[in-house]
């Protein structure tokens, strides 16, 4: 299996390459040249398989440059019950909602109670099996931009990795208390933090700058030194993902929620557009889905675009209760896009280079047409996320956060718009522990405890929902950074971090 740009056809990799990487010379994003198929009868197969065993037969498909022994390693060192609190990482809890039945995928049981764990606990060892057979001995430096879970997640996935450093750059005020103290506490030889004067499309734009940077890339050269990346751009990110959406569809015919062979709909609360681009691509593997409903929160570039064919960032960005969803640039639509276009790497070309000259792109209709026959856009503001947190724990006595409260209220949206009633599995990407000030607001109209530990507490007394240990174990825990930067000296932070002159 070959990887190809979005950007150059002709650049064709395999996997290790493409990870090692992280994203192509020309700027573009790394896809498999064709969607290996799952069979009805390879699928029926996996009803009675492990998440790790479903894990390993889809991976295979698409790491044809590795061995079974080296994919069962990756696969079984990352989703241990120590690590994800179960043999299954990804749990669905079924709940009634306004009378429709939805089925919440937990994929936030991870060390860091977000979903990004899912990628990242198997990433670092994606990574350093494709450096042993790209990287030339040389130590791959992971640079992240991050709207708050994906920081924390590739930093304890990749902490004392070696032959890799990794350093992380967030908005300043643009992450919650939890995530910014789960990450200034960051243990690790190997790790740096650093908060940017900005938002996260600045810290992603000063990033992939860096990234692309020829100049750069020779400095790390001659420390023997490469960039590598652990954003949701890298392959290695995105393949994880497609495991659980297969995963949680046999879940759901063994727990007799959908009959075997019919489709499902899937819900995500959607940023950067990754977490649904890996819902599609299983699609394409062949699982059985009617719709992919994309739910936003107030930026909601992509509800408009998926209802116009228009993508347009220039529109004000808001800081939101869901922040890990506070991004106008959606990198991964890049990925669709020149999926849809019947992989034509010169329009998906024009529409980036738009979008960085202008602001804007319009896909042609066809286009159009095939988004929106897959995709339903919607969006929830901050007033509409608060309600929903508060129904569902008042209906059902469950606690979700503030991302999958976007999710949960625009697919509940979504099905009194079109009374569709496809079995819904929606992406319940973080724990409500992580939001506790955002989560206790929408609950409790009380006095507002000041300290964010002391929030966790009083969600804890009112809801009963257990406290994850690793967000309880950072109470009282010292930070280990707190510099903060302009976003035009992130290059020159890169280089002091790794110890070397420009
Ligand atoms: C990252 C994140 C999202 C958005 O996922 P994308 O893959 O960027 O679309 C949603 N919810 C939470 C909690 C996240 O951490």
């Amino acid at each position: 299996m070959f990887y190809n740009s979005t950007q150059d056809k002709n650049k064709s990799v395999l996997s290790a390459q493409a990870i090692a990487q992280g994203i192509s010379q020309d700027g573009g994003l790394f896809v498999p040249e064709s969607f290996p198929q799952l069979s009805k009868d390879e699928l029926r197969s996996m009803l009675d398989m492990t998440y790790q065993d479903r894990a390993k037969l889809i991976i295979s498909k698409y790491l044809t440059d590795f061995t079974a022994d080296e994919i069962a390693d990756c696969v079984d060192s990352a989703y241990t019950a120590s690590k994800f609190g179960s043999d299954n990482p990804a749990p669905i809890a079924s709940v009634d909602y306004n009378g429709a039945q939805l089925n919440l995928l937990e994929l936030w049981h991870g060390p860091t109670c977000a979903f990004k764990d899912m990628a990242l606990q198997i990433l670092p060892h994606f990574l350093t099996k494709s450096l042993a057979k790209v990287g030339g001995g040389k130590d791959a430096v992971i640079l992240v931009a991050t709207s708050g879970d994906t920081g924390k997640a590739a930093l304890e996935g990749f902490k004392d990795v070696e032959h890799t450093k990794i350093i992380v750059f967030y908005p300043v005020d643009g992450v919650s208390a939890m995530q910014k103290h789960q990450m200034n506490t960051q243990e690790g030889e190997n790790v740096y933090v650093c908060a940017i004067r900005g938002n996260f499309d600045d810290a992603q734009t000063a990033v992939k700058k860096i990234f692309t940077d020829p100049q750069t890339a020779e400095i790390l050269d001659k420390n023997n030194m490469m960039f590598s990346s652990a954003n949701s751009i890298n392959w290695g990110r995105l393949l994880p993902q497609i495991v659980y959406y297969i995963s949680a569809y046999c879940d759901m015919v063994n727990m007799g929620k959908v009959g075997f062979g019919d489709k499902i709909n899937i819900t995500v609360p959607t940023g950067n557009f990754g977490n649904i681009l890996a819902g599609y691509y299983a699609y394409e593997m062949g699982l059985p889905v009617n719709r992919f409903i994309c739910a936003s929160n107030s930026n909601n570039v992509l509800t408009d675009f998926i209802n116009t064919g228009v993508y347009n960032k220039n529109r004000d960005f808001y800081t939101t209760v869901s922040p890990s969803m506070d991004i106008l640039v959606s990198s991964n639509l890049e990925r669709l896009l020149y999926a849809l276009s019947g992989n034509d790497d010169k329009l998906t070309k024009g529409y980036m280079d738009a979008l960085k000259s202008d602001g804007v792109y319009e896909v042609t209709p066809e286009i159009k047409e095939k988004i929106q026959a897959m995709f339903y856009g919607g969006f929830a503001d901050e007033d509409a996320t608060a309600k929903t947190i508060h129904d569902l724990f008042e209906q059902q006595g469950y606690l979700c956060d503030t991302h999958t409260a976007v999710a949960v209220s625009v697919c509940d949206a979504y099905i009194k718009a079109t009374g569709d009633k496809t079995p819904v599995v929606i992406a319940s990407t973080a724990s409500p522990y992580k939001f506790s000030k955002a989560v206790l607001g929408a609950l409790d109209k009380g006095d507002m405890p000041e300290s964010e530990f002391d929030m966790v507490e009083r969600l804890h007394e009112i809801t009963k929902a257990d406290v994850p240990a690793p967000l309880a174990s950072l109470r009282g825990k010292k930070a280990r950074f707190g510099d903060v930067t302009d976003k035009e000296d992130m290059q020159g932070v890169v280089l002091s971090a790794l110890g070397i002159k420009g």
